[in-house]
């Protein structure tokens, strides 16, 4: 097996599989996303503990890759502080900017350098980073609650 169909496998499990994709009923902020050049849309919660992101839980609709990094995303960035939910983000955010360039650092980013192929589709970057400028959203607006 490649690495692209490996890749492939991870992000249909993702989308197969989704995780924490049941909406808490309580939680600091909700936001919703839409990704409309592809009919994208993220419904997201937020609980922070402190500093630390202590729950995200997620509701959406749209494409296998919008599903899936959503899915990547609410996993890898859950427990983690603000600060380097944030630095994990940018990682990814720079990861999808660089056209094919980049393969993605597993240490950081885990199941999210599966997505690394997206960045040489510009038209689909938005819905790889949809969940992710959900979370970054919603955890700006709750660190400032
Ligand atoms: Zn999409």
């Amino acid at each position: 097996m490649n690495l692209d169909n490996l890749y492939q496998e991870v992000i249909l499990d993702h989308y197969k599989n989704p995780l924490n994709k049941s909406l808490a009923k309580d939680y600091d902020v909700q936001v919703h996303h839409i990704n409309p050049s592809c009919g994208d849309e993220i419904t997201l919660n937020i609980t922070l503990t402190g500093n630390v992101i202590s729950k995200i839980t997620w509701d959406g609709v749209g494409c296998s890759i919008s599903q899936a990094s959503v899915s990547i995303a609410s996993d890898l960035l859950v427990g983690k502080t603000l600060d380097v939910s944030e630095s994990i983000t940018e990682e990814f955010m720079d990861l999808m900017q660089s056209k094919g360039k980049k393969s993605g650092n597993e240490l950081v980013l885990e199941d999210a350098v599966a997505l690394a192929g997206v960045s040489q589709y510009p038209a689909r970057i938005k819905c790889a980073l949809l969940g992710w400028m959900a979370i970054k959203d919603a955890s700006m607006q709750a660190s400032n609650k």
